[in-house]
């Protein structure tokens, strides 16, 4: 029996192909025909104007804030639910995040806590600079209001669907909801490129900005002529080619995970305690990971005993992420809210949810959390 990994990369079949054409026609450098490709396939199934295709989803929140004018002095509002890159893209700028908590519906940022928020924000005159909501899962957060809300004190929205490609809301595609969105290609997302990210933009500037940055900040001069600080971030055209071949295949991953969620939902569901994460009414989620919490007033097993059980036998489990208010390296950040993401992250589990784990694999999860 081989080891069952939490969401591990998952072949097309058609990457082989889209590499030796990229080989083939000699763009080795990073720049090249299969990444202005990919990014132009992005934009249509995302339904964005401007894709830049950079090394991490990481360097394009990093490089979203940057084209903002983020710095130093700036607070950037985050939802505390999520992965310490969100956070730690801010902290590269100079600016100080401060989390915002999530509500039970969705499990992402709380809109209603935000409207306030904010409100109390510009009374007091200083509002945040930028605004990051995460989709949380393969879910959309709760997007419209939480939009309506940064419109009305002229806060820029930059929407993290680095989990969430291939999900909705309202009919739409997650990554087309914010002044800026970014998406993540790391090895664990529904497509990966083995390690890649992009920016998504409404405005042209915006993303010509980003694409300058992303390769050392040259200004158009016959010498290489430096004003402002740059990165090298950009996607080499090498694993956009292998992008394009997991794009392609999107569809049938989306439908994959929402299959193994349905069957742990349903083989899982009568368990005392269990409550799998809510699929919101207002979108449909690509179900990244199936996650739920076990309550331990009536759980026979707590959700510890549960990963112990997984874990014993070669799979692999996690809990909820915690929550970036609990982080040690965050500790001096101002939260607003907390109760609901610290009630999910005690109690909550992420199931193995792969395109590639076969029936016997989804089996052999329900098999363990059943004995434990
Ligand atoms: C994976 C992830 C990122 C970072 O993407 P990388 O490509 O790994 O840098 C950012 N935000 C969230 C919510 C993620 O899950």
């Amino acid at each position: 029996m081989s080891r069952i990994y939490l969401s591990p990369p998952d072949l097309s079949g058609g990457e082989r192909a889209r590499l030796d054409e990229a080989l083939s026609s000699g763009w080795i450098a990073p720049l090249g025909p299969q990444l202005d490709a990919f990014e132009a396939e992005i934009c249509a199934r995302v339904g964005m104007p401007y894709a830049v295709g950079l090394s991490s989803g990481t360097a394009a929140l990093h490089l979203a804030l940057e084209v903002l004018g983020v710095g130093r002095g700036d607070e950037v509002w985050v939802s505390t639910l999520t992965f310490a890159a969100t956070a730690n893209a801010v902290a590269y700028t100079g600016a100080t995040p401060v989390f915002l908590d999530s509500e039970e519906t969705s499990w992402n940022l709380d809109p209603r806590l935000l409207a306030d928020a904010l409100a109390t924000a510009a009374r007091d005159g200083h509002l945040p600079k930028a605004l990051i909501a995460v989709d949380l899962y393969g879910q959309c957060a709760d997007l419209e209001p939480i939009a309506r809300a940064c419109e009305r004190y002229g806060v820029p929205l930059i929407e993290d669907a680095a989990e969430a490609l291939g999900a909705t809301y309202r009919g739409q595609s997650a990554g087309s909801f914010g002044t800026l969105s970014i998406l993540s290609f790391n090895g664990n997302k529904i497509i990966t490129t083995s390690g890649g990210g992009m920016l998504l933009a409404r405005d042209r500037a915006h993303a010509d900005r980003a694409r300058f940055l992303s390769t050392q900040a040259r200004e158009p001069a016959r010498h290489y002529e430096h004003k402002v600080i740059g990165y090298n971030y950009r996607l080499s055209n090498l694993l956009a080619a292998v992008g394009r071949a997991q794009l392609a295949d999107l569809d049938r991953r989306v439908e994959a995970r929402r299959a193994i969620n349905a069957r742990y939902c349903r083989e899982l569901g009568d368990l005392p305690g269990w409550t799998f994460m809510p699929e919101a009414s207002y979108g449909r989620s690509t179900f990244w990971l199936t996650c739920a919490t076990i309550d331990p007033a009536h759980a026979r097993a707590g959700r510890d005993a549960v990963l112990d059980r997984l874990a014993g036998q070669d799979i692999e489990g996690r809990p909820v992420w915690k929550p970036l208010h609990l982080q040690p390296v965050f500790r001096d950040c101002r939260a607003i809210g907390g109760e609901v993401s610290e009630r999910l992250f005690d109690h909550g589990i992420c199931l193995p949810s792969g395109s590639s784990l076969t029936p016997d694999e989804q089996s052999r999860v329900i098999e363990a959390v059943r004995t434990a």
